[in-house]
């Protein structure tokens, strides 16, 4: 593709970009395409013959568009809305017109500089110690895998040798993320050895439940080494109770590691600097800003209060990558298992810098405030109750009627197009969640989903 038929390209697909935010309502926003639909309409080979970049748009717009749920659709509230924002998009296009590879900190300077500078930025808008580590990965489940693989270390130094370790426990609580156990499965810590501690009433870890487990698998002989806080859990974002938690981690001289991946953007806020109380005694945390920052996917932040137990279990330096070693001159591929880096930090950085501090808490308080509000009416109104408390954007709620009428509720509802919402099970209920957290959604959207919803 010559650079002038990029620069051609390039203007249409910024065009079509432009209206796909101008015009959301234009698609459902849960797709409506059947399995295999996408698959049956694409050729079954691919094309011998290169083809003309209009004809693959063209086919991008007719089978592809209609084939994906519209995350960045004001109407997407299930699961953890979040946003393409237009800096964000425009960071990744340069991301991927550059082409970095930050596998070394000369492989490109400032890819790993920047990634340094802005989670530092991040970290300290945060509350957070400002000596912590940061490190981008994709995903919040691979984050805590690496707090998981450097808490292991702490414990069982000698693991990295030797492949073995006695029988090691991590707690979390049942209402912790699948996340948690895909990553001790993945170390061969064993799912069996992941201890669920029992919640409250509000679905917060249970502390004094936490230390009997502890003191029940020391007795046993077993090895604990890692708590797994969750600051705003997937299904109600409940906040475990951090400042009771990091005592006993200490007490047992655990890792603790907290999964902020959705709420930790709301602690960009002052006004939610609470969220994250305690947090300054945890070894790490995990935060996504492709949740609740405005950025889209991928972008995964795993802080670490000593990165050096991150570089023993994972630094294998290969003769061909030696590089002489200047302090300031950081080699991200020492910290974890990927060698490859992309630049990530990019869209980040542009994020931080084109909202600034206090229009991203401007709107995560908003989202806040709407949610909350809805909370109070639905638990107004007749027939209907709110499932759990409403500290954040997410609002838990059912009709006081079977699961399967609040399933159906939940279909049809969806089935219009408008709003894409989803739902959780408490306490052995069937419960609808309208998740606040696209920049694009207004108070309408979320009324009129209520509205939808109760008609
Ligand atoms: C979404 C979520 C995760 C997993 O995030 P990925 O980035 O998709 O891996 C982990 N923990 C919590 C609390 C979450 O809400």
């Amino acid at each position: 593709m010559s650079p002038d038929e990029f620069r051609r390209m390039g203007h249409k697909v910024v065009d079509w970009l432009a209206d796909y935010q101008q015009h959301p309502t234009r698609y459902p926003v849960l797709s409506r395409v059947k399995p295999g639909e996408v698959t049956d309409a694409l050729p079954l080979h691919g094309p011998n013959q290169g083809e003309a970049m209009e004809a693959i748009l063209h086919d991008f717009e007719k089978t592809i568009v209609p084939g994906l749920t519209h995350w960045n659709s004001p109407g997407f509230m299930a699961y953890f809305a979040n946003t393409a924002s237009g800096p964000g998009i425009l960071g990744e296009m340069l991301a991927a017109g550059l082409n970095a590879n930050g596998i070394l900190w000369k492989t490109s300077p400032a890819l790993t500089e920047l990634e340094q500078v802005t989670l530092g930025w991040l970290r300290d808008w945060m509350g957070l110690p400002s000596s912590w580590f940061g490190m981008i990965h994709d995903t919040a489940s691979i984050s805590t895998l690496h707090a998981i693989a450097a808490a292991r270390v702490r414990r069982v130094p000698e693991a990295r040798l030797t492949g073995k370790w006695p029988t090691l426990r991590l707690y979390c609580s049942e209402q912790a993320h699948s996340s948690v156990e895909k990553g001790a499965m993945a170390l061969g810590i064993g799912l069996d050895n992941v201890v669920k501690i029992a919640t409250d009433d509000q679905f917060r870890m249970d502390p004094s439940a936490l230390r009997a487990a502890v003191e029940t698998d020391l007795a046993y002989g077993y090895a604990p080494f890692c708590i797994v806080a969750t600051v705003g859990t997937t299904s109600t974002t409940s906040i475990d109770p951090v400042p009771q938690i990091a005592p006993i981690a200490r007490e047992f001289n655990l890792w603790l590691h907290i999964d902020a991946a959705y709420a930790g953007s709301a602690a960009v806020s002052p006004k939610f600097h609470w969220l994250l109380n305690g947090a300054e005694h945890a070894d790490s945390l995990v935060t996504n800003p492709h949740k609740w920052l405005f950025t889209p996917v991928d972008l995964s932040i795993l802080y670490c209060r000593q990165p050096e137990l991150l570089r023993e279990a994972f630094s294998l330096v290969p003769e061909y990558l030696r590089s002489a070693q200047d302090p300031r001159a950081l080699n991200y591929m020492e910290y974890g298992v990927a060698l490859g880096r992309r630049f990530r930090a990019l869209k980040l950085w542009f994020i931080l810098r084109y909202y600034g501090r206090e229009e991203i808490s401007r709107m995560i308080e908003e989202h806040v405030r709407w949610a909350q509000e809805l909370s109070e009416v639905i638990a107004r109104e007749p027939g209907w109750e709110v499932c759990a408390p409403t500290p954040l954007s997410v609002v838990c709620f059912r009709k006081a009627v079977s699961d399967a009428e609040n399933e159906a509720i939940l279909n049809r509802v969806n089935a219009g197009g408008e709003i894409f919402l989803s739902h959780t099970v408490l306490h052995g209920k069937y419960v609808i969640r309208i998740a606040i957290g696209n920049m694009f959604t207004t108070r309408d959207h979320v009324f009129r989903a209520w509205e939808l919803v109760s008609a």
